[in-house]
């Protein structure tokens, strides 16, 4: 192991559409307006399918967006749903309504310490080799970043790897020595 890095995401409103689609035509179409948004936001697609989801990320101030999304969606679709954050409850009625009318499910980033669904991780911590190619990275969620309330960039590190659910307790002992911040914002040697 020879770095360890964070890279911390930014947060904002999150917003899930559900959309029944009556055609293939209209799945292609919806495909095609979340992958324009995903130009000035951040979207992940939950499933696709009869029902397509998606959810999107918007930083607090820009909001405006949403309520545009909302308005198309409604203006074309029969049946639209939306909710205004995202949690385990609304993707697992995303999953029963996958199963009830066949729509693909989509893989997700989750949390590598609480396990849940997470379509934007807050934290990722990345562990490089010795040739510098990335040989972990591990993502943790909003809550479980929050958890550690760790008083530095290092500790916060430890604590993460120490709660993820695979075993970095190699780790333990190493020594974290700061480097400058080059591509990433908090980089560490791993001594
Ligand atoms: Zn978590």
């Amino acid at each position: 192991m020879r770095e360890i890095w964070v890279d911390p995401q930014p947060l904002g409103t999150r917003v899930v559409y559900l959309v029944e689609t009556r055609s293939p035509q209209e799945e292609v179409e919806l495909d095609a307006l979340f992958a324009e948004m995903s130009s000035y936001t951040r979207v992940c697609q939950l499933c696709k399918g009869k029902l397509m989801s998606f959810v999107l990320q918007v930083e607090d101030s820009d909001t405006s967006i949403l309520d545009e999304t909302d308005y198309i969606l409604r203006a074309n679709y029969a049946f639209v749903v939306t909710q205004r954050s995202f949690d385990m409850l609304i993707y697992r009625i995303v999953e029963e309504l996958c199963r009830d009318t066949g729509s693909e499910l989509l893989p997700l980033p989750h949390c590598n310490i609480c396990g849940d669904v997470e379509p934007f991780p807050n934290t990722v911590v990345s562990l490089s080799d010795d040739d510098g190619s990335v040989v972990a990275s591990r993502s943790y969620c909003v809550k479980c970043t929050a958890q550690t309330a760790a008083p530095s960039n290092k500790e916060l590190i430890r604590s993460l790897l120490d709660a993820d659910e695979h075993d970095f307790s190699k780790l333990k002992n190493v020594e974290l020595v700061r480097l400058p911040s080059h591509k990433h914002p908090i980089r560490f040697r791993v001594r």
